[in-house]
């Protein structure tokens, strides 16, 4: 690679290098030269199998075909081979190509070459490219669940918005940060990644009212028989297979707490829960009567049928998609 040519033609005054393997071949019928100067050494037979656009181009009479910029440098001819300009850079031309040839197929490393070689293969309408392009950005929906999820819309890549929008409940109800995609998508949109995060957070709420359809009483920490003194306080409430039932207080308020912080990210219980275990197993302690519990393992127990819960509620909720 990176070896410097000199066009045959006097035409263009530029240094051309030529690009990377597999597109630096010399059996190659066509190239394809970026805006930035590097040479593609293609084969149309790849070009045209993946590409109406590619197969219209390239039937076109050579070598008097172009694309689109510099005029009257479409004749241009080097080693023997019609030269296309094309308007694409080296980075973006070269991941298009090699969605249009057999694997290995390109590397995207950030959203930011991912993005653009989408583009440019929605642009030259290149077979195959949408799947693959949308399993690339699976990978960076937990890192970037917003841009994801804008960059889904706009191709359409349902299933990978549905995903992104999860990733986004992390901060949900615009505490996630403004990123640029949001100008490439609709207000329907945005309607709809706000609504899907209000309803998860509904959920969420919903947990206590909702006690005695999801929790049993052997999911809370001793309820009944502990033996405390009159100072260790309870309530009522209801479960599954008990109503009513008392219990004590310093777990209803862990209860009340931790919901209360899964509202801001409905994802991580264990952030949501871990401070604030802490402190409900404090408070027990303090009273006698419960300190003779497994209180930690008990605690333990509740927050693993609680996170059950939790994405069970959140699973069920999808993203409405047109
Ligand atoms: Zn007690």
């Amino acid at each position: 690679m990176a070896e410097h040519s000199v066009p045959e033609t006097l035409s263009s005054p530029v240094e051309v290098r030529d690009a990377d393997p597999p597109f630096d071949g010399d059996d190659a019928d066509i190239i394809l030269r970026s805006c930035d100067n590097v040479d593609f050494h293609v084969h149309k037979l790849f070009l045209s199998r993946a590409s109406p656009f590619f197969k219209a181009m390239l039937s076109l009479p050579t070598p008097a075909h172009t694309h689109g910029v510099q005029p009257g440098t479409s004749d241009e001819v080097r080693n023997g081979l019609p030269v296309v300009r094309m308007s694409e850079d080296t980075h973006i031309l070269d991941a298009a190509l090699r969605l249009c040839y057999p694997p290995p197929l390109p590397r995207f490393d950030t959203l930011e070459t991912l993005k653009a070689a989408w583009r440019a293969a929605a642009k030259f309408d290149i077979r195959g490219a949408h799947e693959v392009c949308a399993q690339y950005l699976l990978m960076f929906a937990k890192q970037e669940p917003e841009r994801v999820y804008a960059l889904a819309w706009t191709y359409g890549a349902w299933d990978v918005a549905a995903i992104a929008a999860r990733e986004t409940l992390q901060q949900p109800l615009l505490v996630g940060p403004y990123v640029e995609e949001f100008n490439d998508i609709s207000g329907a949109a945005l309607f709809r990644l706000l609504e899907y995060q209000r309803r998860c957070i509904q959920a969420v709420e919903t947990l206590i009212p909702d006690l005695k359809t999801w929790l049993d009483l052997a999911d809370i920490p001793k309820p009944i028989d502990a033996r405390c003194p009159a100072q260790c306080p309870t309530r009522e409430t209801r479960t599954r297979d008990a109503s009513p039932v008392d219990v004590k207080v310093w777990w209803w308020t862990y209860l009340s707490d931790v919901v209360g912080a899964l509202k801001k990210n409905p994802l991580d219980l264990a952030a949501a829960s871990g401070h604030l275990t802490l402190v409900a197993i404090e408070r027990a302690a303090a009273c006698p009567g419960c300190r003779e519990l497994s209180i930690t393992r008990a605690m333990e127990r509740f927050n693993r049928r609680l996170a059950v819960e939790v994405e069970s509620r959140i699973s069920h909720i999808q993203l409405t998609v047109p």
